[in-house]
C-alpha cells in the first residue's frame, strides 16, 4: 500500500439538471420527477473526507495527518464547537492516581457490567487498554487536567465504577478536551470546512464514492470525491423532546447517512437517560432537560423526594446515588410517578453538605449556571429528572478499523455501537473518541493509496448526487403548512411518550402508527427562507431524524426483554436468551432485523468479573 504525500482539496464547479429522489415524501415519488431543477454545485476532491469535528472526527485526522496525509474534516458548525464541548464530568482510564489498584482488566469489566454484557467485548477492551496512554497524550499536548498534591493527573468518582477512574478538568472536560485536539489539528495545518452539512453519502450499497452536502453559509451545493470516508457525526439523543444535548446537533445524521449507505446499525433501542437534568417547569423551557453534570454525584451528591427521603435508599442501598445511570433514571421516574416528586415533576439534588469552597472548586460550571438563575447550590438543592443523553446505539464497525462493510465507510465516536452495551459507564464516551479514533486514523492511513489522491467517480454516482441537489432544492422550496420546527417538536414528544424510560409493546406499535402519521405530514412542509435558513437545516434534520425514529421504535418493539437503559413494562426480567444485539439494515423491501450473538471477553477480564469488584459507596460518607 502506497502511502501519498499531501493532496491540495481541488476545487471546481460543475454544473447541470437532475432527476429528484430523497427522503421526505415532498421530494419523491412521480409528482417530484417532472419538477426540473438548474443544479450547481461544486466539487471538492480529497483522500479522506472525515464527517465531524467532534472529538472523534478531530482524533481520526490528528492520525490521519501525522501519518503523512492531508485529510479535509467537515462539520456543521464553526471549528471547535462541536457537541463533545457540552461533555463535563470527565474522561475515563485506569492510570491508578488514588487507587493504585485499578488497571485496564477492572475498568472493562466495570463497562461490561454497566452495559448489561451487550457490549462488544473487543471494542471494550480496546478502549480500556489504550486509554492510560491516550490520557498521557493529551496530557503532552497541553489538556489542563485536574492534578493530585503530588501532580499526579486526579481522578474523581463517577457512577457504577470501581476506583476512582475519572479524569477531569472541573466540569469543563469535553470543552478543554476538544481544545486541545483542535490545537494540535491546526499545529499540523489539518484542513477544516465549517458550516457544511451532508446530506447523503454516495454509496451503491457495497462502497462510497464520496458524499454530498451544502454550505450552510452560502447555500452552495458541494460534492466531496473521496475513496474514504470517515462518519463521526455523533448519536441521537436530540431527537427526544426532553434531552441534553444541543438542540440542533445529535439528530441521528450520521445513522441516517450510514444505513441509507448500506451499512447496518446496531443496538438503537438503548438509549441512555441521565437521571440528572434540569427541570424546564423550574428553571424555564431553554434549559429543560440540560445536564446537571454527574460529577454532582460523584461528588456525594444526594436525592430527595418531596417528602425529604433519600429515597435510593429504597432502590439502590449499596450504591446509592453512584449506582448506574439507568437505575437512577428509573428510581426517579418511578417517583415522580407516584406523587413524590416536586411540583416542576422532578426530585431534588442536593451537595449542600460538602464545604462550600470545594464545590466552588470541583463544579465550577454547575455553581455559575444555578447561581444566574437564583440558586446558590453550595446551600439550596437543584431541581432535576431525567433527561435522553446518549445514544449507545449507531453504525456497526469492526473497532480495529472503523470499517462498516462498505468498502471505504468507516465510522466512529457516538455515531457507531458497540464499546457501551445495554448502558454506558459515564466518563467512556469521551475515552471511546481518542481510543478508537486514534486505532480508525492508522487503519484508514494504511488504506489510502496514490490512486484515492485523485479519486474518479462512477457516472451513476455522479447522477445520485445531482439527484440529490435537485432535492434539497425542492425541499427548500417546501411552501406547505407545517414548519420543520413543529414536525422536529412532534417528533421529540412522540419518542419521549413511546420510547422513552419506560416501555410497552401497545406504545411502541402506537408510536409506530403516529410516526407514520408524522411522515405523512412531511408533504405538506413548509421551509421558511433559502438553503442557509435555520428552517432548511431542520428540514434536512427532520429528515434524519425521522429514519432514526423509526429504528428505534421499531429495534424497542422486537426486544422483549428489559436489560440496561431498555426497560419493556410488559417484559420487566432480563432475557438471557436476548444476550443478543439486533443490527438493521435497510434493503429494498424495508428495514430488516437480525440478531447476534455476543463475543466472550479475554481471559484477564473474565478474571475481572468473577473479582466481582464494586465501588463501596460509603467512601464517599
Ligand atoms: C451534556 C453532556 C455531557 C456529557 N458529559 C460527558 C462526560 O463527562 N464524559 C463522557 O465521556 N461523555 C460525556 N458526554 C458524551 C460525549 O460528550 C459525546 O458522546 C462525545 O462528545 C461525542 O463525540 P463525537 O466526536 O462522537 O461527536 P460530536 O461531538 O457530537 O461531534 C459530531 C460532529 O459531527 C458534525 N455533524 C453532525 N452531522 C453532520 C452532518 N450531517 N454533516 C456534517 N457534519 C455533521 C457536528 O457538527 C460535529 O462536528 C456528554 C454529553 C452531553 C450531551
Amino acid at each position: 500500500m502506497t502511502k501519498i504525500p499531501p493532496a491540495d482539496h481541488s476545487v471546481s464547479t460543475a454544473g447541470d439538471a437532475g432527476g429528484v429522489d430523497g427522503r421526505l415524501p415532498t421530494q419523491g415519488g412521480d409528482e417530484a420527477d417532472d419538477r426540473d431543477h438548474e443544479v450547481t454545485y461544486d466539487v471538492v476532491t480529497t483522500p479522506v473526507l472525515v464527517i465531524g469535528a467532534g472529538a472523534a472526527g478531530a482524533r481520526v485526522a490528528i492520525e490521519l495527518a501525522e501519518s503523512g496525509l492531508e485529510p479535509l474534516v467537515v462539520g456543521k458548525r464553526d471549528y471547535g464547537d462541536a457537541h463533545t464541548t457540552w461533555a463535563a464530568g470527565g474522561i475515563n482510564a485506569a492510570l491508578g492516581s488514588l487507587d493504585p489498584e485499578d488497571d485496564w482488566p477492572i475498568h472493562a469489566a466495570d463497562t461490561l457490567n454497566e452495559g448489561h454484557h451487550l457490549n462488544d467485548p473487543e471494542a471494550v477492551e480496546l478502549t480500556a487498554k489504550h486509554m492510560p496512554d491516550r490520557i498521557r497524550e493529551l496530557d503532552e499536548w497541553g489538556m489542563s487536567f485536574a492534578r493530585t498534591d503530588d501532580g499526579k493527573i486526579n481522578q474523581r468518582y463517577f457512577g457504577a465504577q470501581s476506583y476512582r477512574r475519572t479524569c477531569f478538568v472541573g466540569d469543563r472536560t469535553g470543552e478543554v478536551m476538544l481544545e486541545t485536539l483542535i490545537d494540535r489539528a491546526q499545529a499540523l495545518e489539518i484542513p477544516y470546512r465549517e458550516n457544511v452539512m451532508i446530506t447523503r453519502l454516495l454509496s451503491d450499497g457495497t462502497r462510497v464514492d464520496g458524499a454530498v452536502g451544502f454550505d450552510m453559509e452560502t447555500g452552495d451545493g458541494l460534492l466531496f470525491r473521496t475513496n474514504h470516508v470517515v462518519l463521526a457525526a455523533g448519536g441521537f439523543s436530540a431527537a427526544y423532546r426532553r434531552h441534553s444535548s444541543r438542540d440542533d446537533e445529535n439528530n441521528g445524521d450520521a445513522q441516517a447517512l450510514a444505513l441509507e449507505a448500506g451499512a447496518r446499525l446496531l443496538d438503537t433501542e438503548f438509549v441512555q437517560f441521565h437521571p440528572t437534568g434540569m427541570v424546564g417547569e423550574r428553571y424555564g423551557d431553554e434549559w429543560d432537560g440540560r445536564l446537571v453534570t454527574e460529577a454532582v454525584r460523584g461528588e456525594g451528591g444526594r436525592l430527595y423526594n418531596n417528602d425529604g427521603e433519600r429515597f435510593m435508599e429504597r432502590y439502590s442501598p449499596d450504591q446509592m446515588e453512584l449506582d448506574a445511570r439507568d437505575v437512577v433514571a428509573r428510581a426517579i421516574a418511578q417517583e415522580v410517578r407516584e406523587g413524590r416528586g416536586t411540583d416542576h415533576g422532578g426530585v431534588y439534588l442536593d451537595i449542600s453538605h460538602r464545604d462550600p469552597e470545594y464545590i466552588r472548586e470541583r463544579l465550577p460550571t454547575m455553581v455559575e449556571r444555578f447561581g444566574d438563575l437564583g440558586v446558590d447550590i453550595t446551600e439550596a438543592p437543584m431541581e432535576i429528572g431525567p433527561t435522553a443523553h446518549y445514544t449507545m446505539g449507531g453504525v456497526d464497525i469492526d473497532f480495529q478499523t472503523g470499517e462498516t462493510g462498505v468498502e471505504g465507510l468507516y465510522a466512529v465516536g457516538e455515531a457507531v455501537a458497540g464499546v457501551h452495551g445495554a448502558n454506558r459507564l459515564g466518563g467512556n464516551s469521551l475515552a471511546e473518541t481518542v481510543a478508537i479514533g486514534k486505532l480508525v486514523g492508522e487503519h484508514v492511513s494504511e488504506q489510502v493509496t496514490a490512486d484515492d489522491r485523485a479519486p474518479s467517480i462512477a457516472d451513476g454516482q455522479r447522477a445520485l448526487a445531482e439527484r440529490e441537489f435537485a432535492a434539497l432544492a425542492d425541499l427548500a422550496a417546501s411552501d406547505g403548512d407545517v414548519t420543520p420546527e413543529t414536525l422536529l417538536e412532534d417528533l421529540g414528544e412522540l419518542l419521549w411518550n413511546h420510547a422513552g424510560i419506560l416501555r410497552d409493546e401497545a406504545g411502541l406499535r402506537e408510536g409506530l402508527d403516529r410516526l407514520e402519521d408524522l411522515r405523512a405530514r412531511t408533504a405538506d412542509l413548509r421551509v421558511d427562507g433559502d438553503r442557509t435558513s435555520r428552517s432548511f437545516e431542520y428540514a434536512v434534520d427532520l429528515s434524519m431524524s425521522l429514519i432514526v425514529a423509526e429504528v428505534l421504535l421499531r429495534t424497542a418493539l422486537e426486544r422483549t426483554e428489559s436489560r440496561g437503559a431498555h426497560y419493556r413494562t410488559d417484559y420487566p426480567k432480563t432475557d438471557p436468551d436476548w444476550r443478543q444485539n439486533l443490527i438493521v439494515a435497510a434493503d429494498e423491501g424495508g428495514l430488516s432485523l437480525q440478531r447476534r450473538g455476543v463475543a466472550e471477553p479475554s481471559e484477564p477480564v473474565r478474571e475481572a468479573l468473577a473479582e466481582g469488584y464494586e465501588l463501596d459507596y460509603h467512601h464517599l460518607e
